[in-house]
Protein backbone atom coordinates (compact mmCIF):
# COMPACT_ATOMS: atom_id res chain seq x y z
CA UNK A 1 0.00 0.00 0.00
CA UNK A 2 1.14 3.50 -0.87
CA UNK A 3 2.36 5.18 2.50
CA UNK A 4 1.61 8.80 2.07
CA UNK A 5 1.93 12.29 4.22
CA UNK A 6 -1.04 11.96 6.26
CA UNK A 7 -3.41 14.74 6.24
CA UNK A 8 -3.92 15.53 10.31
CA UNK A 9 -6.11 18.07 9.80
CA UNK A 10 -9.63 18.41 7.59
CA UNK A 11 -9.72 22.47 7.70
CA UNK A 12 -12.18 23.17 5.24
CA UNK A 13 -12.54 25.50 2.36
CA UNK A 14 -15.15 26.91 -0.02
CA UNK A 15 -12.66 27.66 -2.64
CA UNK A 16 -14.73 30.95 -4.18
CA UNK A 17 -13.01 33.74 -6.10
CA UNK A 18 -14.49 36.85 -4.43
CA UNK A 19 -12.61 40.48 -5.00
CA UNK A 20 -11.55 40.69 -8.30
CA UNK A 21 -14.81 40.76 -9.42
CA UNK A 22 -16.02 43.14 -6.62
CA UNK A 23 -17.95 40.58 -4.95
CA UNK A 24 -16.69 40.74 -1.68
CA UNK A 25 -16.55 37.79 0.33
CA UNK A 26 -18.25 34.21 -0.92
CA UNK A 27 -18.80 33.58 3.39
CA UNK A 28 -15.59 31.75 2.82
CA UNK A 29 -14.99 29.86 6.08
CA UNK A 30 -12.86 26.98 7.74
CA UNK A 31 -14.22 24.73 9.71
CA UNK A 32 -12.89 21.54 11.08
CA UNK A 33 -14.29 18.16 11.00
CA UNK A 34 -13.55 15.05 11.32
CA UNK A 35 -10.82 14.08 8.45
CA UNK A 36 -12.21 11.80 5.96
CA UNK A 37 -10.37 8.30 5.09
CA UNK A 38 -10.52 7.86 1.67
CA UNK A 39 -11.41 4.18 0.78
CA UNK A 40 -11.72 4.09 -3.14
CA UNK A 41 -7.92 3.26 -4.64
CA UNK A 42 -6.81 5.84 -6.48
CA UNK A 43 -8.22 6.39 -10.12
CA UNK A 44 -4.60 6.84 -11.59
CA UNK A 45 -4.04 4.33 -14.05
CA UNK A 46 -0.15 4.81 -13.42
CA UNK A 47 1.44 2.40 -11.77
CA UNK A 48 1.48 2.84 -7.71
CA UNK A 49 4.97 3.71 -6.45
CA UNK A 50 6.86 1.23 -4.27
CA UNK A 51 6.03 2.48 -0.53
CA UNK A 52 8.33 5.42 0.45
CA UNK A 53 8.98 3.68 4.12
CA UNK A 54 10.59 0.65 2.43
CA UNK A 55 12.67 2.59 -0.21
CA UNK A 56 15.84 3.65 2.03
CA UNK A 57 17.71 5.50 -0.77
CA UNK A 58 21.18 4.21 0.26
CA UNK A 59 22.66 6.91 -2.50
CA UNK A 60 21.64 10.26 -1.70
CA UNK A 61 23.02 13.98 -0.58
CA UNK A 62 24.31 13.93 3.22
CA UNK A 63 21.84 16.65 3.85
CA UNK A 64 18.76 18.10 2.38
CA UNK A 65 19.27 19.82 -1.19
CA UNK A 66 16.90 21.62 -1.97
CA UNK A 67 15.39 24.64 -4.45
CA UNK A 68 12.38 26.78 -4.19
CA UNK A 69 10.74 29.85 -3.35
CA UNK A 70 11.39 30.07 0.77
CA UNK A 71 8.25 32.65 1.20
CA UNK A 72 4.46 32.46 2.26
CA UNK A 73 2.69 31.23 -0.45
CA UNK A 74 5.91 29.67 -1.72
CA UNK A 75 7.40 25.83 -1.75
CA UNK A 76 10.63 23.91 -1.73
CA UNK A 77 11.29 20.54 -4.08
CA UNK A 78 14.30 18.80 -3.26
CA UNK A 79 16.08 15.24 -2.31
CA UNK A 80 16.45 13.54 1.12
CA UNK A 81 19.53 12.75 2.54
CA UNK A 82 20.66 9.32 1.89
CA UNK A 83 19.27 6.43 3.89
CA UNK A 84 15.93 8.55 4.99
CA UNK A 85 13.28 6.26 6.37
CA UNK A 86 10.93 9.52 6.72
CA UNK A 87 11.14 12.98 6.25
CA UNK A 88 8.87 15.49 7.56
CA UNK A 89 8.32 19.57 7.14
CA UNK A 90 7.31 19.84 10.99
CA UNK A 91 4.46 17.80 11.51
CA UNK A 92 3.85 16.77 8.03
CA UNK A 93 5.24 13.73 6.46
CA UNK A 94 6.78 13.89 3.20
CA UNK A 95 5.95 11.67 0.08
CA UNK A 96 9.52 10.48 -1.28
CA UNK A 97 10.30 9.13 -4.73
CA UNK A 98 11.94 6.51 -5.57
CA UNK A 99 15.36 8.93 -5.82
CA UNK A 100 14.77 10.65 -2.24
CA UNK A 101 13.14 13.42 -4.04
CA UNK A 102 9.95 15.40 -2.23
CA UNK A 103 7.80 18.49 -2.74
CA UNK A 104 6.66 20.62 0.45
CA UNK A 105 5.06 23.80 0.64
CA UNK A 106 4.17 27.24 2.88
CA UNK A 107 0.61 28.84 3.53
CA UNK A 108 0.06 32.40 2.94
CA UNK A 109 0.02 32.51 6.59
CA UNK A 110 3.25 30.24 7.24
CA UNK A 111 5.34 31.31 10.38
CA UNK A 112 8.96 32.72 9.84
CA UNK A 113 10.50 29.67 11.02
CA UNK A 114 10.66 26.02 10.07
CA UNK A 115 12.34 22.56 9.73
CA UNK A 116 12.76 19.95 7.18
CA UNK A 117 13.82 16.97 9.07
CA UNK A 118 15.02 13.33 8.27
CA UNK A 119 15.13 10.26 10.35
CA UNK A 120 17.63 7.47 8.30
CA UNK A 121 17.28 4.35 8.37
CA UNK A 122 20.08 3.81 11.21
CA UNK A 123 17.95 5.71 13.30
CA UNK A 124 20.52 8.75 12.96
CA UNK A 125 18.08 12.68 12.33
CA UNK A 126 18.55 15.69 10.26
CA UNK A 127 17.27 18.64 10.28
CA UNK A 128 17.47 21.63 7.68
CA UNK A 129 15.90 25.03 9.76
CA UNK A 130 14.13 26.82 6.75
CA UNK A 131 13.45 30.62 6.84
CA UNK A 132 10.25 32.10 5.14
CA UNK A 133 10.40 35.05 4.47
CA UNK A 134 6.82 37.34 4.93
CA UNK A 135 4.98 38.87 2.01
CA UNK A 136 3.83 42.09 1.99
CA UNK A 137 -0.23 41.24 1.04
CA UNK A 138 -2.67 43.46 -0.56
CA UNK A 139 -4.54 44.76 2.17
CA UNK A 140 -7.61 47.20 1.33
CA UNK A 141 -9.49 48.67 4.32
CA UNK A 142 -13.18 49.45 3.80
CA UNK A 143 -15.85 50.94 6.41
CA UNK A 144 -18.31 48.74 5.71
CA UNK A 145 -19.95 45.92 7.85
CA UNK A 146 -18.63 42.71 6.67
CA UNK A 147 -21.11 40.42 5.18
CA UNK A 148 -22.74 37.37 6.17
CA UNK A 149 -24.21 36.33 3.53
CA UNK A 150 -24.21 33.04 2.80
CA UNK A 151 -24.73 31.28 6.36
CA UNK A 152 -28.97 30.48 5.49
CA UNK A 153 -29.84 26.83 6.59
CA UNK A 154 -31.31 26.66 2.80
CA UNK A 155 -27.87 27.95 1.22
CA UNK A 156 -26.13 25.75 3.26
CA UNK A 157 -28.32 22.65 2.23
CA UNK A 158 -27.93 23.50 -1.12
CA UNK A 159 -23.63 23.87 -0.16
CA UNK A 160 -23.18 21.23 1.67
CA UNK A 161 -22.89 18.29 -0.85
CA UNK A 162 -20.94 20.93 -3.18
CA UNK A 163 -18.48 21.53 -0.27
CA UNK A 164 -18.12 17.62 0.56
CA UNK A 165 -17.39 16.97 -3.36
CA UNK A 166 -14.73 19.24 -2.78
CA UNK A 167 -12.93 18.25 0.30
CA UNK A 168 -13.44 14.28 -1.19
CA UNK A 169 -11.70 15.32 -4.33
CA UNK A 170 -8.87 17.51 -2.72
CA UNK A 171 -7.96 14.08 -0.47
CA UNK A 172 -7.71 12.01 -3.26
CA UNK A 173 -4.38 10.42 -3.43
CA UNK A 174 -2.97 9.45 -6.92
CA UNK A 175 0.54 8.98 -8.14
CA UNK A 176 0.48 11.71 -10.18
CA UNK A 177 4.33 13.55 -10.83
CA UNK A 178 3.02 16.97 -11.61
CA UNK A 179 4.93 18.34 -8.26
CA UNK A 180 8.42 17.46 -9.52
CA UNK A 181 7.50 19.73 -12.98
CA UNK A 182 8.35 23.77 -13.53
CA UNK A 183 4.80 24.56 -13.86
CA UNK A 184 3.50 27.02 -16.54
CA UNK A 185 0.65 29.32 -17.31
CA UNK A 186 -2.84 27.81 -18.02
CA UNK A 187 -3.77 30.43 -19.72
CA UNK A 188 -2.17 34.03 -19.95
CA UNK A 189 -3.92 37.50 -19.97
CA UNK A 190 -4.62 40.24 -17.70
CA UNK A 191 -4.21 39.36 -13.82
CA UNK A 192 -7.28 40.61 -12.49
CA UNK A 193 -6.84 39.35 -8.87
CA UNK A 194 -3.89 38.38 -7.38
CA UNK A 195 -3.40 35.69 -4.75
CA UNK A 196 -3.54 37.00 -1.01
CA UNK A 197 -5.42 39.57 -1.49
CA UNK A 198 -7.56 40.69 1.54
CA UNK A 199 -10.28 43.19 2.78
CA UNK A 200 -10.41 44.15 6.47
CA UNK A 201 -14.21 45.53 7.26
CA UNK A 202 -14.07 48.12 9.93
CA UNK A 203 -11.40 45.92 11.69
CA UNK A 204 -12.74 42.51 10.81
CA UNK A 205 -10.80 40.89 8.55
CA UNK A 206 -12.82 39.27 5.65
CA UNK A 207 -11.56 35.84 3.58
CA UNK A 208 -7.93 36.53 1.32
CA UNK A 209 -8.09 35.70 -2.05
CA UNK A 210 -7.21 32.25 -2.89
CA UNK A 211 -6.10 31.97 -6.25
CA UNK A 212 -5.13 34.29 -9.21
CA UNK A 213 -7.22 35.60 -11.35
CA UNK A 214 -6.35 35.88 -15.20
CA UNK A 215 -8.24 37.47 -17.32
CA UNK A 216 -8.28 36.85 -21.20
CA UNK A 217 -11.69 36.90 -22.51
CA UNK A 218 -14.40 34.53 -22.72
CA UNK A 219 -13.92 30.84 -24.20
CA UNK A 220 -10.10 30.90 -24.13
CA UNK A 221 -9.19 27.63 -24.08
CA UNK A 222 -6.88 26.89 -20.72
CA UNK A 223 -4.76 24.38 -20.25
CA UNK A 224 -3.43 22.32 -17.38
CA UNK A 225 0.00 23.73 -15.81
CA UNK A 226 1.72 20.44 -14.76
CA UNK A 227 0.42 16.53 -15.15
CA UNK A 228 -1.80 15.34 -12.98
CA UNK A 229 -4.92 13.23 -12.35
CA UNK A 230 -8.68 15.11 -12.53
CA UNK A 231 -10.07 13.94 -9.21
CA UNK A 232 -13.13 16.82 -10.21
CA UNK A 233 -14.14 17.72 -13.38
CA UNK A 234 -18.60 19.08 -12.78
CA UNK A 235 -20.66 21.54 -13.77
CA UNK A 236 -22.96 24.08 -12.07
CA UNK A 237 -21.50 24.85 -7.92
CA UNK A 238 -22.87 27.24 -7.06
CA UNK A 239 -19.82 29.62 -5.78
CA UNK A 240 -17.39 28.00 -8.30
CA UNK A 241 -19.57 26.89 -11.82
CA UNK A 242 -18.11 25.00 -14.05
CA UNK A 243 -15.14 23.58 -11.78
CA UNK A 244 -12.03 21.13 -12.44
CA UNK A 245 -9.67 19.78 -9.76
CA UNK A 246 -6.27 18.32 -10.71
CA UNK A 247 -3.98 16.45 -8.28
CA UNK A 248 -0.37 16.56 -9.00
CA UNK A 249 0.61 14.14 -6.46
CA UNK A 250 2.85 14.24 -3.01
CA UNK A 251 -0.23 16.29 -1.75
CA UNK A 252 -0.50 19.06 -3.88
CA UNK A 253 -3.58 20.02 -6.07
CA UNK A 254 -4.90 22.77 -8.45
CA UNK A 255 -8.86 23.80 -8.96
CA UNK A 256 -9.93 26.18 -12.04
CA UNK A 257 -13.07 27.92 -11.53
CA UNK A 258 -15.73 29.40 -13.84
CA UNK A 259 -15.17 27.23 -17.21
CA UNK A 260 -17.40 28.15 -19.85
CA UNK A 261 -16.75 24.48 -20.73
CA UNK A 262 -15.22 21.25 -19.32
CA UNK A 263 -13.32 19.38 -21.48
CA UNK A 264 -12.12 16.40 -19.69
CA UNK A 265 -13.51 14.00 -17.45
CA UNK A 266 -12.71 12.71 -13.73
CA UNK A 267 -10.06 10.09 -13.53
CA UNK A 268 -8.51 11.15 -16.63
CA UNK A 269 -4.73 11.53 -16.83
CA UNK A 270 -3.71 14.93 -18.44
CA UNK A 271 -0.16 16.03 -19.51
CA UNK A 272 0.88 19.79 -18.72
CA UNK A 273 0.20 21.77 -21.43
CA UNK A 274 -3.40 19.55 -22.67
CA UNK A 275 -6.36 21.49 -22.98
CA UNK A 276 -8.77 21.13 -20.15
CA UNK A 277 -11.52 23.97 -20.37
CA UNK A 278 -12.31 27.40 -21.81
CA UNK A 279 -12.41 30.40 -19.48
CA UNK A 280 -15.92 31.49 -18.49
CA UNK A 281 -18.35 33.50 -15.54
CA UNK A 282 -19.52 30.43 -14.12
CA UNK A 283 -20.70 30.28 -10.70
CA UNK A 284 -20.72 33.43 -8.93
CA UNK A 285 -18.36 35.61 -11.33
CA UNK A 286 -19.32 38.87 -12.55
CA UNK A 287 -17.35 38.86 -15.72
CA UNK A 288 -15.28 35.54 -17.57
CA UNK A 289 -12.08 35.11 -15.60
CA UNK A 290 -9.98 31.84 -14.57
CA UNK A 291 -9.68 31.96 -11.04
CA UNK A 292 -6.54 29.37 -10.53
CA UNK A 293 -5.68 28.20 -6.93
CA UNK A 294 -3.47 26.06 -5.50
CA UNK A 295 -3.33 23.83 -2.25
CA UNK A 296 -0.24 21.70 -0.57
CA UNK A 297 -2.38 19.73 1.89
CA UNK A 298 -4.12 22.70 4.36
CA UNK A 299 -1.48 25.04 3.14
CA UNK A 300 -2.73 27.49 0.15
CA UNK A 301 -0.47 28.76 -1.97
CA UNK A 302 0.62 31.36 -4.67
CA UNK A 303 0.39 30.13 -8.55
CA UNK A 304 2.63 33.04 -9.16
CA UNK A 305 5.31 31.76 -7.38
CA UNK A 306 5.24 28.29 -9.69
CA UNK A 307 5.14 30.04 -12.83
CA UNK A 308 7.00 33.09 -12.58
CA UNK A 309 5.77 36.37 -14.34
CA UNK A 310 3.97 36.00 -17.83
CA UNK A 311 6.04 37.20 -20.46
ZN1 LIG B 1 -10.47 34.57 -7.95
Amino acid sequence: MMRLAIIASASLLVIGCSMATGEGDLGERTETVQPIVQSAPPPAPAPTPAPASTLKPLQGPSTFVFDGELTQGGWVRGQAPGGTRTAMLEETELVLDEEGRFFAAFDRDAAATTELAATLANGRRIVSPLNISSRDWQIERVNVAKRGGGTSEAWWAKREPEWNAIQAARKKKTAATGWSQNFIWPVTGRISGRFGRQRIYRGEPGSYHSGIDIAPGNGVPFVAPADGVVVLARNGFSLEGNLIIIDHGAGLNSAFLHSSRIVIEEGQSVKQGQHIGNVGSSGRATGPHLHWSLKWRDARLDPLLFTGPMN
